[in-house]
């Protein structure tokens, strides 16, 4: 009858049930002796002029080194470290590591600017303009150096606490870009309201550019009018590229030019970056 079939049906979920709840638990274990135990560690990718092909700056990407899963990417841990509330020694670490390799770069000869993914968690820290700059502080990392990464959705909730973290972190000297634009569902109003510097379009458009060719000009042209830097996102074939010049996209990143790297193997590429250009391209023109 109706009632043992809901038994069934019950006995069948809870054992995959309760596996997800430990592993969750397991995760969470091996999240807070990572943190203690420093396994963290960070790749950079290049973010690079479409007309030129000069890198104009790198963002740094984390990366967990687990004891016997290897080097894991973000979409596997990101979210526990923000549901723990790890993100924000994590969040600490990544910046004072982030100031140490900009530091580095620069001695090297290359004193190019660095962003930083800063989550919603990190975001509604009242601290966070503070951990920053002491984070920074260690390494002697000017913040102007420095840019934050942060989505449209961490500006939904309370305008007004958020323009006012955004105007802090302005006036220490950080700049700040919207990561994933065209994602989430936000007013349009706000990139007048507050002091953003770039535009990063999701690679969801860009993968899909020959549909959202209208979509992302549109997003070309507010950024053009705003005087907003346009930065395309997971940009993987040439044609995606060509498509992105020709359409005047300011910088793009992705792996056709460069995958997130190692900190030595970003120091090599910046002394001999991969040759992109297309016989139509002008070489000599500047670069926004
Ligand atoms: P994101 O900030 O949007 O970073 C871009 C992601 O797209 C990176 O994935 C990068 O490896 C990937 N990507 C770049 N170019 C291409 C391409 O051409 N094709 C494809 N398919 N993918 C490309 P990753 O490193 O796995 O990071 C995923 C997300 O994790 C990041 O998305 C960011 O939201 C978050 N994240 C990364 N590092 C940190 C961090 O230090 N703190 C916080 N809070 N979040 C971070
Ligand atoms: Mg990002
Ligand atoms: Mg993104
Ligand atoms: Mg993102």
């Amino acid at each position: 009858d109706s009632k043992d079939r809901g038994r069934n049906t019950f006995s069948f979920f809870r054992p995959a049930l309760q596996m997800a709840v430990l592993k969750q638990r397991s995760l969470e274990r091996d999240l807070i002796q990572a943190t203690q135990r420093k396994e963290f560690l960070l790749h950079y990718q290049p973010r690079v002029c479409c007309r030129t092909n000069e890198v104009r700056s790198i963002e740094a990407l984390l990366r967990w080194n687990h004891p016997n899963r290897g080097v894991l990417l973000p979409g596997h841990f990101v979210d526990t470290l923000e549901e723990t509330g790890l993100i924000h020694d994590v969040g600490t670490w990544v910046a004072e590591q982030v100031g140490h390799d900009q530091r580095t770069l620069t001695r090297a000869g290359f004193d190019i600017p660095v962003s930083i993914n800063v989550s919603p968690k990190q975001f509604d820290d009242h601290d966070l303009c503070h951990e920053l700059v002491a984070a920074l502080a260690q390494s002697n990392c000017p913040t102007d150096r420095i840019e934050l990464e942060i989505t449209e959705s961490m500006l939904m909730g309370d305008k007004r606490n958020a323009k006012a973290t955004l105007s802090k972190l302005r006036a220490e000297g950080f700049s700040i870009s919207i990561d994933d634009f065209g994602t989430g569902y936000s007013n349009l109003a706000y990139i007048q309201d507050y002091p953003i510097s770039c535009l990063k379009i999701d690679r969801s458009f860009i993968n899909a550019i020959d549909k959202q060719a209208p979509v992302v000009n549109l997003v070309l042209s507010l950024c053009r009018l705003t005087d907003i830097t346009a930065i395309a996102e997971g940009v993987e074939t040439p044609e995606q590229l060509q498509w992105l010049e020709e359409n005047k996209c300011d910088q793009y990143q992705g792996f056709i030019f460069s995958r997130p790297i190692p900190l030595m193997e970003m120091e090599k590429l910046l002394q001999d970056p991969p040759n992109l250009l297309y016989p139509h391209r002008q070489e000599n023109e500047d670069c926004a």
